[in-house]
């Protein structure tokens, strides 16, 4: 068997599915050539070595790790803030008086085009 014939059967022979005689032979090779068991090396690391996860995966996980151990401090809600709640509060109760000023006051010209005040 040649190098080129043993490294075309060598994912076979990872996976388990070279069946004999071709597997003796290769068997054989591979205690007489360092090379072709270089190669077998390395394509049993990249067959074995799993696909990293990608890397959202990865910081989402450091976010939940760090959170459960305390590391991180969580913004707390809105109804825990206050100021946001108050300043939401006072847009509210302003917006409101201004529409019920504007809703119930009497109408008027707008300035500038009322009578007597033009040149
Ligand atoms: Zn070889």
């Amino acid at each position: 068997m040649t190098c080129d014939e043993a490294r075309a059967e060598l994912i076979g022979f990872q996976l388990a599915v070279l069946d004999d005689p071709r597997r003796g032979e290769l068997e054989r090779h591979l205690t007489a050539c360092p090379a072709c068991v270089a190669e077998l090396l390395s394509l049993k690391r990249d067959v074995e070595r799993p696909a990293p996860p990608p890397a959202s995966l990865r910081a989402s996980v450091r976010q939940a790790v760090a959170r459960e151990m305390g590391l991180v401090a969580r913004p707390p809600p809105w109804w825990e803030r206050p100021l946001a709640f108050g300043l939401g509060l006072a847009a509210v109760v302003v917006a409101l008086t201004t529409v019920q000023l504007v809703a119930t006051g009497q109408p008027r010209a707008p300035v500038g085009l009322g009578r007597g005040g033009a040149p």
